[in-house]
């Protein structure tokens, strides 16, 4: 188990990096630090490694307190976006560095080499030189060597950036399936939501140093806790219409500058008392029905682009101020022809929402 409490990283000339940075991750779990460059992901990784000293906080593994240890006596691996092998050494010997130094004879460390190695299916290339090897066989010699001396803690920064997207995708899964079999605690740092959502068993992301949802890749697609995340998170990006919260003879209507829809029951906790107030529907492209003609609570969307997409068909639109996406549902009334046709002279459809999307204040 690891545990983040209250962790503050300033650099010089004032510049915040963390700041109350509380976290805690289970043992065996694997957790991706998620945000947009210059949130302070590395940063959090540093400190965790020991690389960094942070300027208050504490960092536990278990119950040891490793805030002020060096990174060789954290017992932790770490793998980099370089790989960081070193060039003049064999495959064999990379893997084996580390136990050299902790004085383990050749013999019983070459033997370890191997079986991780034969983990990681580069057994044959351990007689070669770094030189001599793809990205992506450097990169699974470098989780070799990270991995060796049965780390209690794997920490990875962006450790499949140099690869190509289909390599990308194996060095991701063969990643997963290592941690999984070995068990081993895991933080990976990266910018890539679909990376991370993969990958992990939870996310942390982070904006401007500071933690904005820690939570499993379900939770914050589905239930994000802010319109930061909403964003951040799923592809296509969700959809964002502004609107009102209106109270008439007890029920709450949403109104935009187009549309009045009824609020879902399940909000009603969260709007009550919002009356009057300005609220963001997050809508995700396929929560919502599309119809041709206008119907009750329906809103109108003016088509600007209708685009097949082979598995789908995408239509974009204005909808008041907003520009929204919306996946075409299966049940569908109309034909990719007719609506192209609707485009090009200047139609529209109506869209009618699902009940499961979200409202941000
Ligand atoms: P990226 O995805 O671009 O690597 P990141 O999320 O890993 O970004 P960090 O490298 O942790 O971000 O940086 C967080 C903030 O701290 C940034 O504003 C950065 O400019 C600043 N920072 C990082 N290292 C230093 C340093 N050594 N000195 C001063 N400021 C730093």
């Amino acid at each position: 188990m690891i545990r983040i409490e209250n962790l503050r990283k300033e650099f010089d000339k004032g510049v915040v990096a963390l700041d109350s940075i509380n976290l805690t991750f289970d043992e065996g779990s694997f957790i991706a630090l998620l945000g947009p460059s210059g949130c302070g992901k590395t940063t959090t990784l540093n400190c965790i490694a020991g690389l960094l000293e942070p300027t208050s906080g504490s960092i536990y593994f278990d119950d040891r307190d490793v805030t002020n240890l060096a990174p060789k006596d954290r017992n932790i691996g770490m793998v980099f976006q370089s790989y960081a092998l070193y060039p003049h050494m064999k495959v064999i010997d990379n893997i084996a560095f580390s136990l050299k130094q902790k004085g383990m004879p050749k013999a019983e460390r070459h033997e370890k080499a191997r079986q991780m190695a034969r983990k990681l299916q580069i057994e044959h290339l351990l007689d070669r030189m770094p030189g001599e090897l793809s990205g992506g066989q450097q990169q699974r010699v470098s989780m070799a060597r990270a991995l060796v001396k049965e780390p209690q803690v794997l920490l990875l920064d962006e450790p499949m950036s140099n690869l190509d997207a289909r390599l990308k995708i194996e060095i991701r899964d063969e990643i997963r399936r290592i941690q999984q079999d070995l068990g081993v605690t895991s933080i990976i740092v990266t910018h890539d939501q679909e990376e991370a959502m993969a990958m992990a068993d939870k996310i942390a992301i982070l904006d401007n140093g500071r933690i904005q949802q820690f939570d499993t890749p379900e939770m914050l697609y589905h239930k994000p806790a802010n319109l930061f995340v909403a964003h951040f998170m799923g592809n296509p990006p969700m959809n964002f219409i502004d609107a009102s919260v209106e109270e008439e003879d007890g029920t709450l209507w949403l109104r935009g500058g187009s549309f009045r829809v009824k609020a879902p029951a399940a909000m009603a906790e969260k709007l009550a008392g919002k009356a009057g107030q300005a609220v963001v529907i997050g809508v995700r492209s396929h929560q919502m029905n599309v119809l041709l003609a206008p119907a009750e609570e329906t809103m109108e969307l003016h088509l600007s682009l209708v685009e097949n997409l082979g598995k789908d068909i995408m239509i974009s639109g204005d909808l008041d101020d907003a520009l929204v996406r919306v996946t075409i549902p299966a049940n569908f009334e109309g034909s990719y022809e007719q609506l192209r046709e609707l485009r090009r002279q200047g139609g529209s459809v109506y869209l009618k929402l699902h009940e499961d999307y979200n409202i941000f204040d």
